[in-house]
């Protein structure tokens, strides 16, 4: 690994450390999931969010939506070019396209598909790499597998046998 890449590795894992935080957080809110989420533009944090969905009713409120319209009040701006998106779980569709549109320039997501319960990925029909290959965008890429291990600690494991009642949208 070159002396870049090893740079860019260690931040990875600092901000997903927070986005963990932030997962663990929102595991004791009601109505909320442990999903953490922080947005990173010329690195400093521009914002922060968990899942809200249940606590706002609003089936959109994913901690990646919820962070992107922060950064977006915050900053009084739509699009966060060159801007790094975090998430302890890989990003489904409608974040993954949200984030095309707000431009943001590179997604890192800790635990993958295969890392943790299917219920969490059954209503994704989609892979979120494909959403990058058809963004028709060179300047957008997507790093998977930053602090696997931990962030998949965070949810239900493949195989485990989860309630009905437990199985949410996030
Ligand atoms: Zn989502």
């Amino acid at each position: 690994m070159s002396g870049e890449a090893a740079d860019q590795a260690e931040q990875d894992a600092a901000f997903m450390r927070r986005a963990i935080e932030l997962a663990e957080r929102a595991e004791r809110v009601p109505g909320t999931s442990p999903i953490g989420c922080i947005i990173v533009q010329d690195g400093r944090v521009i914002a922060e969010g968990h899942n809200e969905v249940d606590l706002r009713h609003d089936p959109t409120a994913h901690a990646e939506v919820v962070a992107m319209r922060r950064a977006g009040e915050a900053l009084g701006v739509s699009q966060f070019p060159g801007a790094v998106l975090y998430s302890t779980l890989q990003p489904c569709g409608m974040c993954s396209m949200a984030s095309i549109w707000a431009k943001i320039g590179r997604i890192v997501y800790g635990a993958g598909r295969d890392d943790v319960h299917q219920m969490y990925f059954e209503g994704r029909d989609l892979n979120t790499v494909d959403f990058v290959v058809d963004a028709y965008r060179d300047d957008f890429s997507l790093t998977g597998g930053v602090l696997r291990r931990e962030c998949a600690r965070l949810y239900h494991q493949p195989g485990e046998d989860v309630p009905e009642e437990e199985q949410a949208n996030i």
